[in-house]
């Protein structure tokens, strides 16, 4: 390529860092290296689910034809042996609008189901199969290597490369020693890696996952930045926001077969109705997959008295079924029948990232969970990263953006994007109390009744779950970005 008007190092190759680069595929005067610390750019991993408003993203980068091919269509609603469609049938790529979470009280010997989240625009998550071109508005899921792979195929083979086994240590601001450099005042930026290699760079973004090397260096330089300036508290608060904190909440997450299920308890409820059982700190969603053949069953555990503190050993770990049947004694026994076709599970403690104020030091930015990992109950964290990179790739290739005005551009990326993401997140938040019934005003501890007056509370519950949704269903990214554009350009 010739001379570029910059070089962006992206660090981490996952989901924010690829569609990152995939859009600034579009600039070819903008030089792109990605340099991820894994052997491969499409390592196993958990799924990724991509609500409408992503989608639409993925519309305008090109992605969505070849992606369409990798989505994972889950059974509609066709009656056969279980309730579900036959493996050996294709499911219908519409689905009946009726598909729908139905939310039980479970955590007593006989459930209460009180709420259905039904219609397109009203569905939890996860099942809704739409194909989106149909302007339907449902999740599509995805496997997670399948789905980078289609991102690394579409990286510009001119202005992009790719670094793999390359994990950042540490970046700083290179001493200025040429006179032409001295006069740019851009002195580069030299990135140290594990492997003792380094490489350079005009602008660095992080997009390296929840425990971000990018992050750590970032909050030290300005950490060490308020300390030589007396500002100590400042620089202490500044340290503080690196580590990730542990939520409290443990997910496990496995899937069990849908032949086994159906032996345990004969035509389970789950085998053709997804379904959310709540109790009080605890949390079980069970739905069909793999066109019915198997059951996906998560657990939320919440532990709220150990919220922030330190977790034992590795966050993700395989678990056995009695590491958590026990929790499930008093509970009605459709749950237990699930939990005891259970082999094995991964167990997650999910850990969330320190609210951070401000994504962007200098020329060094972050974006996706190396600023705001959140707890995964609004099913967006991939979509938060993908926002993260579409807005940020639009105002590097805006024509007005130079290495002159790199600061000004993640400046504005900051400004319109983290308030928003703080919003997110603490929907997220507010939708975990709900789903475990730990919502101050709406707890359950008092002895198991069923009158009115618990019903209304149920109720509550769900309207505020659905409240907390509307976002994801009801807006998209366009107005931010003509924000964003319009600050740019001195527009407002
Ligand atoms: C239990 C659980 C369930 C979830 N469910 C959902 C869901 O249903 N829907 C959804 O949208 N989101 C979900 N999420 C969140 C989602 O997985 C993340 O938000 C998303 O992957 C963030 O993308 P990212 O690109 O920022 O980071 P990642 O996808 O984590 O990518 C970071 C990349 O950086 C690399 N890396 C790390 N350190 C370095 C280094 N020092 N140098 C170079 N490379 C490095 C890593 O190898 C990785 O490839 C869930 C999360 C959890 C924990």
């Amino acid at each position: 390529m010739s001379t570029p008007k910059f070089r962006v190092a992206i660090c981490g190759g996952g989901v924010g860092g690829l569609v990152l680069a995939v859009a600034l595929s579009r600039y070819p005067d903008i030089r792109v290296d990605i340099y991820e610390s894994s052997t491969s750019f499409t390592e196993a991993g958990a799924g990724v689910g991509l609500w409408p408003r992503t989608w639409k993203i993925m519309e305008a980068l090109d992605l969505h034809r070849d992606l369409k091919k990798v989505a994972i269509v889950p059974p509609g609603k066709v009656p056969s042996q279980y309730g579900l469609i036959p493996p050996d049938r294709t499911p219908p790529l519409t689905i009946p609008p009726d598909v729908s979470f139905t939310f039980r009280k479970a955590d007593q010997p006989i459930g209460i189901s009180f709420h259905q989240l039904m219609k397109p625009g009203e569905v939890y998550c996860y099942l809704i199969d739409r194909i989106h071109a149909d302007g339907s508005e449902g999740m599509l899921s995805f496997h997670r290597p399948d789905f980078l792979n289609v991102l690394t195929q579409h990286l510009s083979d001119s202005s992009c490369r790719t670094h793999s086994s390359k994990r950042l240590v540490s970046y700083r601001y290179e001493q200025q020693t040429s006179p032409s450099r001295r006069r740019s005042h851009h002195p580069p930026i030299t990135l140290q890696f594990h492997d003792g290699t380094a490489a350079q760079c005009d602008l660095l973004i992080g997009a390296d996952g929840i425990q971000s090397a990018v992050r750590g260096c970032m909050l030290r330089e300005a950490a060490g930045k308020s300390r030589a300036n007396g500002r100590v508290q400042e620089a202490n608060e500044l340290l503080s926001e690196i580590e990730p904190r542990w939520s409290g909440m443990t997910m496990y997450r496995t899937t069990i077969s849908s032949e086994a299920l159906n032996r345990k308890l004969s035509r389970h409820r789950v085998l053709h109705e997804p379904m959310v059982y709540v109790g009080t700190n605890t949390q079980v969603t069970a739905y069909p997959v793999a066109r019915g053949t198997q059951v996906s069953v998560a657990v939320t555990r919440v532990q709220l008295d150990l919220e922030n503190t330190p977790v034992d050993g590795p966050w993700i770990q395989t678990s056995s079924r009695e590491d958590l049947i026990h929790e499930f004694d008093h509970w009605e026994p459709e749950v237990q029948a699930v939990l005891q076709c259970v082999q094995s599970m991964s167990r997650w403690a999910i850990h969330t990232s320190p609210q951070l104020k401000s994504y962007v030091s200098g020329r060094v930015g972050l974006i996706g969970d190396a600023a705001h990992a959140m707890l995964p109950y609004e099913s967006v964290g991939s979509g938060q990263a993908i926002e993260d990179a579409h807005l940020l790739a639009t105002l590097l290739g805006h024509p007005s953006t130079t290495i002159d005005t790199l600061t000004r551009a993640l400046e504005t990326y900051d400004r319109v994007r983290r308030p928003f993401i703080q919003m997110v997140g603490e929907g997220s938040k507010e939708n975990a109390l709900l789903y475990t019934l730990n919502y101050p005003s709406l707890r359950f501890d008092e002895p198991e009744r069923h009158d009115e007056k618990r019903l209304q509370r149920l109720s509550e519950v769900c309207h505020r779950i659905k409240k907390n949704w509307e976002w994801v269903w009801n807006t998209t990214l366009e107005g931010d970005i003509d924000r964003a554009l319009g600050m740019l350009e001195n527009r407002r």
